[in-house]
């Protein structure tokens, strides 16, 4: 017998795959999908069993022999084998890299992991209540009659065994045995309590199970608070009534540990929950629950989108339009594609939600590619907040740079009623911009040429992008002169100036403050529970998070988000703001909403400020159809990268002229350009973006250029197709 078995080798994510032996007396362990063990060289490497054979093409004389057989089961089933395949040949990207992103840690063909199942032992009863009471009658030793009690009820853990214990096992009391340990638990929330839907809830519900045993993807359309986490759980219900599973997507759970506390109330601990801060044994826990069928639902970040179910009833992508859906490096998909094709594969429905589809979704819901279902209004007594934009260039002539007088009167208010304030300021760190009064020179990070951010509370500048930090010394590097000025204002300096004003309880929660784990739900359930009377911080707090008791929702500035090189700029401010107005007024008492900016006249700002989605909606189209961005067009950007400048700026206009001899006439190839990172860590990066709407030669010429640079370790090539951040 002979296997292909595909491996990982080296930095670079190329597919190769390699022919062995298999020795006689493990045949009957080859299973495909398992992964083996293989001489490689002089190392030992792993990959995955692609294809089982009875000849080989290769020298009898040389090929090897399999070294072991890690798996009993697969670790990629046929649905996995099958979609790997699929994004090898819409995303360009290797199939090993598309297998290895489909799986935790554990289960990757990666040698050297010891990431292992925890086992604990515990001392189990094997005779009956009465048994054991007659040997107690018998005893005289306390030791053992104390354990022996304890062990009527259950069984106890045993840290370290004992001759108390040794005896209660030689005299067959006793036994112990392992059981395996789950790393991770979860709690409900006390105060959930199930609604009755409301009738357009009701009817919403009723379309999507309607469309159960068929592929279907609706967009469900809600405004913030309508209502649409409860339809979620109510389709789930109706899934699980027909013995299926669903997965539920979710930006990021950190940040939305309420949506799993209800989840945990309703359904119980059928439940794994994926997010980027669970550790690599505890990722593997959650997901042996599932191959293990303990498991009906994930809810889960971008890749739990992957986790093997056999049955799936349903997939739910809340915010659908998040950007944190498509990964950001290789295999570059997006979760919603990925979504889609496993509900063909299994026949089953697919929604996505959002108070502020992403344009071509709504684009798609428009041309009844996708189904749209709506939710209009809040369940109960509450409303949509009043929002209220100030106009920072008036604010600035009263020496006003922080916050407007309206705003720091609204806080006053709000203090004094004991009610809760939410402060957005999307820029962490003390102030963006060092620079010098002499000489004008701004400190820079000398790996990136991006601009220092200053950290008071570390006394630190740091780069953003490579994290590199350096102490501040309070003198020009350029000329020495110690006229410095920090201009620009980030979430610490925000904290300093509150405390200055007010005599309130601010927490602060950014990057920064809950880089441990942990920190993020602490500072949720502490703002909560009422121990802070205001909240500040970046877009992170922005979404998913309801607290009955925030009156106040202040945007400290929202051109942080309007002036990223981004051509999404509007549409990502116009998201942040209604998500961030949506946190204000949910229950009886009513919100408000306070906007600072300079670019007061600016559609995204006025339009967010009316909760008028629908005319944002085709106003962005406008812009979009006459820039011939997405979805009007498609686009990929190929990413140019090496350490060599020369060479990365030859190599880019090669290919950007082998793109415009070979691509159809229609479409568009722009650059190269400077990438808006231009050096990263060293490294320089630079961009070709096509625009195209149909073009029968694009993935040949992009598989061609994507080949040819595969071999060549001094440039790297990357393909984002469909690319969310610019
Ligand atoms: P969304 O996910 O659309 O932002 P949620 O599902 O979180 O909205 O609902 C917002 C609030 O309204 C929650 O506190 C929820 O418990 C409540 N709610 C939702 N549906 C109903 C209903 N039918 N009756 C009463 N309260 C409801
Ligand atoms: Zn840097
Ligand atoms: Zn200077």
């Amino acid at each position: 017998m002979y296997v292909d078995v595909l491996c990982e080798i080296g930095a670079k994510a190329v597919d190769n795959i390699f022919e062995y032996r298999v020795p006689k007396d493990i045949e009957g362990n080859i299973k495909i999908g398992i992964r083996v063990s293989i001489p490689f060289g002089k190392m030992i490497l792993e990959g995955f069993v692609i294809n089982i054979k009875n000849s080989s093409n290769y020298d009898k004389d040389k090929i090897k022999d399999i070294t072991s057989v890690i798996d009993k089961e697969p670790v990629l089933n046929k649905e996995m084998l099958e979609l790997g395949k699929y994004m090898s040949d819409n995303l360009l990207c290797s199939k090993v890299s598309a297998y290895q992103v489909m799986l935790p840690k554990a289960l990757k063909a990666k040698a050297g992991t010891d990431i292992k199942i925890k086992y604990n032992r515990y001392l189990r009863r094997i005779k009956s209540i009465e048994e054991i009471d007659d040997y107690i009658k018998n005893c005289k030793y306390e030791g053992q009659i104390n354990l022996l009690c304890k062990l009527k009820e259950g069984d106890i853990l045993i840290s370290k065994m004992s001759s108390t214990i040794n005896t209660i096992i030689k005299h067959g009391l006793g036994v112990v045995v392992e059981v395996e340990e789950k790393r991770y638990n979860y709690t409900g929330l006390s105060n959930y309590k199930k609604v009755t839907l409301s009738r357009e809830q009701e009817d919403v519900k009723n379309k999507i199970v309607s469309s159960f045993g068929k592929s279907e993807t609706f967009l469900l359309y809600g405004v913030t608070g309508s209502g649409k986490t409860e339809v979620y759980m109510s389709v789930i219900e109706e899934a699980l009534k027909e013995g299926k599973e669903a997965i539920m997507l979710v930006p990021e759970i950190s940040l939305t540990p309420q949506i799993v506390g209800k989840f945990i109330s309703r359904f119980g601990d059928i439940i794994s929950v994926f997010h980027s801060k669970l550790s690599d044994n505890e990722r593997y826990d959650e997901y042996r629950k599932i191959t293990e069928g303990k498991s009906k639902i994930i809810i889960g970040t971008r890749s739990a989108i992957f986790v093997p179910f056999n049955n799936l009833g349903v997939i739910i992508i809340d915010e659908e339009h998040t950007s944190s859906y498509k990964q950001e490096s290789h295999p570059r998909y997006n979760a919603k594609d990925i979504a889609i094709w496993r509900s063909n594969y299994h026949k089953c429905p697919v929604v996505m939600g959002s108070a502020t589809p992403s344009l071509e979704s709504f684009a798609r819901a428009g041309n009844k590619v996708y189904t749209l279902l709506t939710l209009s209004k809040r369940p109960g007594s509450s409303t949509l907040p009043s929002v209220q934009i100030v106009d920072m260039k008036e604010e600035v002539k009263k020496n006003n740079f922080i916050l407007s007088s309206i705003l720091k009167d609204k806080i006053k208010e709000k203090l004094d009623r004991h009610e809760q304030v939410i402060l957005l300021l999307n820029r962490r760190g003390y102030s963006s911009i060092i620079t010098c009064k002499d000489c004008g020179h701004t400190e820079k990070c000398s790996k990136c040429d991006i601009s220092y951010t200053y950290h008071k509370t570390s006394n630190n500048l740091k780069c953003h992008y490579c994290g590199t930090s350096k102490p501040l010394i309070n003198k020009c590097s350029k000329c020495g002169s110690t006229n410095i000025k920090d201009y620009g204002i980030g979430t610490e300096k925000l904290e300093e100036e509150l405390h200055k004003l007010y005599e309130a309880r601010v927490v602060r929660m950014d990057i920064d403050t809950t880089s441990k784990k942990g920190e993020h739900e602490r500072i949720i359930d502490a703002f909560g529970g009422g121990e802070y009377d205001i909240l500040i911080g970046t877009q992170m707090i922005a979404k998913g998070l309801d607290f009955p008791r925030v009156t106040l929702v202040g945007v400290v500035s929202a051109d942080a988000t309007l002036s990223t090189p981004d051509f999404r700029a509007s549409e990502n401010t116009f998201q942040l703001l209604s998500q961030v107005s949506g946190r204000a007024g949910r229950s009886e008492s009513k919100g408000e909403v306070i906007i600072q900016t300079y670019n007061p006249d600016h559609y995204s700002i006025i339009l967010s400020k009316n909760h008028d989605y629908l005319s944002f909606y085709r106003e962005e189209m406008k812009m979009r159809k006459l820039l011939k961005y997405s979805p009007y067009y498609y686009l990929v950007v190929v990413g140019i990268s090496s350490k060599d400048y020369d060479l990365v700026f030859k190599e880019s206009n090669k290919i950007a002229s082998f793109l415009n001899k070979n691509l159809n006439g229609e479409s568009i190839v722009l650059g190269p350009s400077m990438a808006s990172m231009f050096r990263v860590n060293n490294i320089f990066h630079y961009q070709i973006i096509i625009k195209y709407r149909k073009d029968d030669n694009l993935i040949k010429c992009l598989k061609f250029i994507d080949d040819m640079y595969k071999k060549n370790n001094k440039i790297e090539v990357e393909l984002d197709f469909n690319p969310i951040k610019m």
